[in-house]
């Protein structure tokens, strides 16, 4: 909890106050910092993570070198400008602070580290299946191979170091529940964590059309400490026999990457020893209650006085119940195939040529560099979602209470934001996968996770502009790769364990948060609503046969909330959201969204690239401060209030664009391949005057009876039935008064 708001803070700034260090106008002197170290413990058996980590940070190691656009794009020329978005950059993929520096000769490595599995993975690319509609994946298995196999030569023809750094949690404890399988991998978690930073934006670099490359704690050309000290997120403590690389705010607890490349950008210039004054301003009271800066004395070490299994955020606190708040139809709930997704619908023809042909090879995720950047690295992981397990179960991991506190500490130390662990019903399996062939359900435990897609980036967007589908892509990224790691260490132990991501996914999420007790159905339709996070989410699943004790699923009022206040329904740039009440809709009660024209409208978007204003205006979606908890009580305690809380919300003007906290370039994609400035930009701001009536909305729901067969082929998607679907929704109450009289 915090006391005071960072509405006033550019987001490039960072959550640390890294401003009010004393700089040096000299540069440092090399000559006693200590050699490179890989964080490569790995061998550490299947006791820890270790291993894991080892391979996840491999993967990144793999694609941190790449290709470069034929064509550069057009960007600001201000040095300045692109030092501020790019740490910016660094700051939306969870980077704790970033610096930039000119290349110092004395940082090259005479020889560069390399991670050990790179080989190992080069090996897996080979054989890889994949049952999949997302574009292109063989050629990204087919570069996998390739990168891993490539010896890169030398970066002394790069100018500039983007070094970026993420700081530890607290250090895991032997005997707090879960604290085993962490012992001793607090500087993997941190690298890989930092990695994924700089490999995804070394990708956008090029994508640009700057070589860049990125250099981790485990493959690197240059030594990272070096660089971070002619950055100046680093000091130099100690005498000539023991100098230690100091943060002044995280100290030796943070681990390092970084970007070289020949893009120009205003450097950084190293910190300067700091006097009584000096340090008043950097460590004295507005450091110790963060006053405008996100962290602070109080806050400045995550878990701190919790358990890691418990997440960072009070959910034990939210009450539980026996069944979730909306009915599902458990018995009849109507398997779907893969084939029936809306955007695969698109892909295949469904919805027009116009629609396919923006919709082929991911087009709408191409379209915004900052989010297609991402897009590599979740290829390219979808290589490790699955495979063997051990062929025996480890004696450690037969106690369904253990393996549950294992599991959750595992994310939760790893940087997830929610987990929640619940059965995977038949039902929650598609009935055929991306190839038409029939899915039969493999698992019967579902662990379910939730990443924040940023509440900064989201204030200063309108919610469908250039930086919505980068907040998609960011967090889907997050879940597939912590999900993959804990994944991993499941099959490690003995067990079957499937990441299901944006790309290779096998069952429907919202069924599985909903039972591990993530979240309520809301207005918004297939998103589940956290009251801790607000809607603001994107969610990952990983299935297994491990034995896990369940989760109880959460009611905190939001049913009785979002039937009162609608303004998701009223900011819908599509008009998809409905203003109505809830409908029974294949099973589910929910308030069902017209996915067709939902997905139009992301798709075929050209004021920005994809769409996520339903989450941006939502008055859940909060800061995290401490005058925002009476909203909170309120809201959770008598819901009847929901109607007055949304009015004022829209005083308090939430929801509108704070533009302090742009920091994305507004670019589009040309036919050449380049970005150019983009031609318009959605800038729309919220209408609290708008009345928007339920007898005005006319909206289709493609029931079970209306999806296409299982197969890749063209099965064009009749609106009109559509909409006479939608109009005989039955509601809930009326349906479970036919299942009791056995009518349905
Ligand atoms: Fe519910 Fe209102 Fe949020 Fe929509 S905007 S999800 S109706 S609380």
């Amino acid at each position: 909890m915090r006391f005071f708001s960072y509405k006033n803070r550019p987001f490039h700034l960072g959550p640390y106050p890294l401003e009010r260090l004393k700089r040096s106008e000299t540069q440092p002197h090399f000559d006693d910092v200590p050699a490179m170290n890989a964080a490569v413990p790995g061998g550490a058996g299947e006791e820890t993570l270790a291993d894991p980590l080892q391979l996840f940070v491999g993967m990144l190691d793999v694609i941190r070198n790449g290709p470069v656009a034929a064509k550069r794009s057009i960007i600001p020329d201000s040095p300045e400008e692109r030092a501020r978005h790019m740490k910016a950059a660094g700051m939306f993929f969870d980077a704790t602070m970033a610096g930039i520096c000119r290349l110092p000769a004395q940082a090259l490595l005479e020889r560069s580290l390399r991670n050990p599995v790179i080989d190992d993975l080069a090996r897996r690319a080979e054989n890889i299946e994949t049952k999949t509609f997302a574009s292109g994946i063989d050629a990204i298995m087919a570069d996998v191979r390739d990168s891993a196999r490539a010896r890169l030569g030398s970066v002394a023809d790069h100018s500039h170091a983007i070094v970026y750094l993420v700081e530890h949690p607290r250090e895991p404890r032997a005997d707090e529940p879960g604290g085993g399988w962490l012992a001793g991998t607090t500087e993997q978690r941190s690298a890989l964590r930092v990695a994924e930073v700089a490999v995804v934006l070394a990708n956008y670099l090029r994508i640009l059309g700057y070589p860049a490359r990125a250099h981790t704690m485990t493959s690197t050309d240059v030594h990272l400490g070096k660089l971070a000290l002619a950055a100046g997120l680093v000091e130099k403590r100690g005498s000539s026999g023991g100098v230690e690389l100091v943060n002044p705010y995280v100290g030796t607890r943070y681990s390092l990457a970084a970007v070289t490349t020949t893009c120009e950008m205003a450097v950084d210039k190293p910190l300067a020893a700091r006097g009584l004054a000096d340090r008043w301003r950097s460590h004295g009271p507005a450091w110790w209650v963060g006053k405008g800066f996100y962290k602070s004395a109080l806050n400045r070490t995550p878990y701190a006085g919790r358990d890691f299994a418990k997440g960072a955020l009070p959910f034990e606190k939210l009450k539980s119940v026996d069944e979730p708040t909306t009915f599902i139809d458990e018995p009849r709930v109507p398997r779907v195939p893969k084939r029936a997704d809306m955007f695969a619908r698109a892909l295949f023809g469904d919805m027009g040529k116009g629609m396919q042909a923006a919709a082929k090879g991911g087009h709408y995720v191409l379209k915004s560099p900052i989010g297609y950047c991402a897009r590599r690295a979740l290829g390219a992981f979808m290589l490790l979602q699955n495979g063997e397990k051990a062929p025996h179960v480890a004696a450690s991991a037969k106690d369904p209470q253990k393996n549950a506190h294992d599991v959750k500490a595992a994310l939760y130390f790893l940087g997830c934001d929610a987990v929640g662990i619940s059965r995977c019903p038949d039902y929650a399996y598609y009935s055929h996968d991306a190839n038409g062939n029939p899915i039969t359900p493999y698992h019967n435990n579902a662990i379910s996770t939730i990443i924040d897609q940023g509440h900064e980036t989201m204030e200063g967007s309108s919610g469908d502009d250039w930086i919505a589908v980068a907040q998609s892509m960011r967090a889907y990224l997050r879940s597939q790769i912590l999900g993959g790691v804990v994944a991993e260490q499941i099959r490690r132990l003995g067990y079957s364990a499937r990441v299901h991501s944006v790309v290779d996914g096998e069952v429907l999420q919202p069924p599985l948060l909903l039972l591990s007790g993530l979240g309520e159905v809301s207005r918004i339709g297939d998103v589940i609503l956290n009251p801790l996070l607000g809607p603001r989410l994107k969610s990952g699943v990983v299935t297994t046969d491990m034995p896990l004790v369940h989760d109880k699923p959460i009611d905190f009022g939001l049913q009785a909330f979002c039937g009162a206040c609608n303004k998701c329904a009223r900011e819908c740039p599509s008009g998809s959201i409905p203003a109505g009440p809830k409908k029974m809709f294949n099973g589910y009660e929910i308030w069902k969204s017209d996915a067709e024209k939902c997905t139009r409208y992301r798709v075929t978007n050209a004021a920005g690239a994809m769409c996520g204003r339903c989450m941006k205006t939502c008055p859940w979606n909060l800061e995290g401060l401490f005058v925002e908890a009476p909203f909170r009580w309120v809201a959770m305690h008598m819901p009847r209030a929901a109607r007055f809380l949304a009015w004022l919300d829209d005083r308090l003007g939430n929801g509108r664009i704070n533009p302090v906290k742009k920091w994305w370039w507004d670019v589009e994609l040309g036919a050449d391949g380049s970005y150019t400035p983009a031609s318009q930009v959605n800038t729309r701001e919220i209408n609290p005057n708008l009345v928007l009536r339920s007898e005005d909305q006319t909206l289709a729901a493609y029931t079970a009876d209306l999806t296409p067969p299982p197969y890749p082929f063209p099965f064009p998607l009749d609106r009109e039935k559509g909409i006479a679907a939608y109009r005989s929704l039955l509601d809930p109450a009326d349906y479970r008064a036919r299942l009791a009289e056995g009518r349905t």
